[in-house]
């Protein structure tokens, strides 16, 4: 997956799913996590980095795959706040000297999702290393690399709150983070149990189709896949359609993740599939509690 225009190219690494120890799907498969992708936008001394990952392992990989491109890392790009797209980032930006961008709304949901970090994903995952905001605003959410524009594009809720995405317009690129993703079952819990539904979600579709991408770098993929933009924004839409009708035909958390397999079978990501249908059966099963909490809960 490589393009270039005079100087300017980018290429994508997907990472290998952490290991994980809390049990179970209900079709008997271990819980995985999804496979997160990072993309390098180089010329031909700089590079910027997206969406580092979670993990310390996964930072050396990613460092050294980085390392292997033989560019000097000026910024490290975060699309939003979710542990799993930039709690690695700190060794990343520590390794290559680079700085941590992201927008004011992303750098609060790091804050949210950091706070949570006890509670949630230090349960799942061993190998997180220490992490803290360190991430600073650019003015107008514009930066560059060799002169070539990237610009952060505010997209509002998506699978979570205020989400962004990055755009290379000389490349006909958007980097999407979770925004559209790509032969891979979406987290779709928070936006349907806690933001009532995928309104947001289909708004900030049309934002990303709107910049008229060519490729489309989903942050949660099926690295077999191509990342034609045309198709990601069709599959994203049409999974989410799929969702809304499922959510009224399927009657238990159990019959739905079934139901999303059985018309999905080649989809990677089951345990997000999981957690999803766990979140929003169990909200509304009990709706006089706080979904939010509910949802947290469905991971663990
Ligand atoms: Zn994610």
């Amino acid at each position: 997956m490589v393009d270039s225009t005079g100087t300017l190219t980018y290429d994508v690494f997907v990472n290998d799913p952490p290991p994980q120890r809390n049990g179970r799907l209900p079709n008997g498969e271990p819980k995985r996590f999804s496979p997160t992708a990072s993309t390098l936008i180089y010329g031909n001394r700089d590079a910027v980095l997206t969406d580092p990952g979670l993990t310390a392992t996964q930072a050396r990989v990613l460092g050294d795959w980085v390392a292997g491109k033989g560019r000097h890392l000026t910024d490290v790009f975060i699309t939003h706040g979710h542990g799993d797209h930039w709690f690695a980032a700190g060794p990343l930006a520590d390794r290559f000297g680079a700085r941590i961008v992201a927008t004011a709304g992303t750098i609060a949901q790091m804050r949210g999702n950091l706070a949570a970090r006890p509670m949630l994903w230090d349960k799942l995952f061993q190998d997180i290393p220490p992490a803290a905001v360190t991430a600073v605003t650019v003015p107008g959410n514009r930066f560059a690399v060799e002169g070539h524009d990237l610009v952060m594009v505010e997209v509002g809720n998506t699978d979570t709150t205020d989400t962004s995405v990055l755009h290379v317009p000389d490349l006909g690129l958007v980097v999407a983070g979770d925004v559209i993703y790509n032969g891979c079952h979406m987290y779709t819990g928070q936006a349907v149990a806690v933001d009532g539904g995928f309104g947001p979600w289909r708004e900030a579709i049309d934002k990303v189709e709107a910049l008229d991408p060519r490729h489309i770098i989903a942050g949660h993929q099926d690295k077999r896949l191509d990342d034609d933009a045309k198709r990601t924004i069709e599959e994203t839409r049409q999974y989410l359609d799929d969702a809304e009708g499922l959510l009224q035909s399927e009657k238990t958390a159990v019959d739905y993740f079934n139901a999303k397999i059985e018309r999905y079978p080649d989809h990677v990501g089951r345990l997000v599939l999981w957690v999803s249908a766990s979140g929003i059966y169990g909200a509304r099963e009990r709706p006089g509690e706080d979904a939010r909490k509910i949802v947290a809960a469905s991971w663990l």
